[in-house]
């Protein structure tokens, strides 16, 4: 289909872009356009109909990555690619190698951006669950103010109260995993297209039995939107991990609580089942790497 007709601006500087959205009037419903890669389908399918876009795509100070303590800024409009063969990744977020190995193509993670991801909040984002368990932060800036908000509040927030018309996100801030931390990013995925229906992203770390001492443990592609698991991160600690059958007995309580979706390919009821599943499998495969 071909999308309704709308303005185009392309800001050259952070400055412009924000005064191009701050005083829209009530009707001018206004999109921002990173890598495009989510966005230009919803155009082209007609699930938003804005009547401006405006293009980050030349802001040079959004493509930037700058390593701070204990921590990584990536801005708006870095690529998923290039921020995959940062050197931060390797030594302390390695599982965004994971998540890169499992989300989307090659064109796909080379024109989006992590930002974008982060932004779209899809419920099967790969990339989000790898966010929650770094601790990922936004900065959100309009014209008149710059505030931080974590992507775990932000993710669970309903899409309309996530940003004001007249903000936008200009970088998000990852935290390094702990020193002597493993982790893994899983998912069972749907066969055809690739989306996650159950992913499991784990930051572990192990105490000298080789018991978990501390885990970070979030979801995604099964619920209605991806998520930390943070009631069952706590009964976790202490836990032999090695032990599945024990561990099937923890996890499936939690996962009663949640909300879970379906499709025509995979009904809720199927993504709930796999996500125990997977959830098991991937911290036993953890403890005993
Ligand atoms: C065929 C296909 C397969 C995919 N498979 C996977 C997969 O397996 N796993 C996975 O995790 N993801 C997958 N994706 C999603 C992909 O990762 C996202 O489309 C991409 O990361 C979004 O980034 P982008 O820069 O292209 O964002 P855009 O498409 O430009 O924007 C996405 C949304 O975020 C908003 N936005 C973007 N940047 C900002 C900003 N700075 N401030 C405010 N709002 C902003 C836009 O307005 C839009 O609503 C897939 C996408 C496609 C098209």
């Amino acid at each position: 289909m071909i999308p309704h007709s709308f303005d185009y601006m392309r800001p050259q500087t952070l400055n412009d872009a924000l005064k191009e959205i701050e005083n829209l009037t009530p009707q001018t419903e206004v999109a921002i356009l990173a890598g495009g890669q989510s966005l230009l389908s919803a155009l082209k399918q007609r699930r938003i109909n804005p009547n401006l876009i405006v293009d980050l795509g030349a802001i040079s100070d959004l493509s930037t990555t700058r390593e701070v303590s204990d921590g990584l800024e990536v801005g708006a409009m870095v690529r998923q690619v290039e921020f995959v063969g940062h050197r931060f990744v390797s030594a302390h977020a390695p599982i965004f190698q994971d998540v890169a190995a499992a989300a989307g193509d090659p064109m796909i993670r080379r024109n989006g951006t992590l930002v974008g991801a982060f932004c779209e909040v899809d419920p099967r984002g790969d990339w989000v669950a790898a966010g929650l368990v770094h601790d990922a932060v936004l900065e959100i800036s309009s014209l008149s103010e710059t505030r931080r908000e974590p992507l775990e509040s932000f993710a669970g927030k309903p899409k309309e109260s996530r940003l004001k018309s007249n903000e936008l996100v200009t970088k998000c801030i990852l935290n390094a995993a702990p020193e002597n931390s493993i982790s893994a990013y899983r998912k069972c995925k749907h066969n055809a297209v690739g989306w996650s229906i159950a992913g499991v992203a784990v930051v572990l770390e192990l105490d000298k039995e080789r018991k978990c001492r501390a885990i970070k443990l979030a979801v995604a592609g099964a619920t209605t939107f991806p998520q930390r698991l943070r009631a069952l991160e706590l009964e976790l600690q202490g836990v032999d991990l090695s032990d599945e059958d024990n561990l099937d007995q923890l996890i499936r309580p939690h996962l009663a609580a949640l909300e879970f979706f379906g499709d025509s390919y995979a009904s809720a009821g199927y993504r709930e089942k796999r996500l125990a599943i997977q959830i098991r499998r991937t911290l036993a495969e953890l403890s005993k790497s």
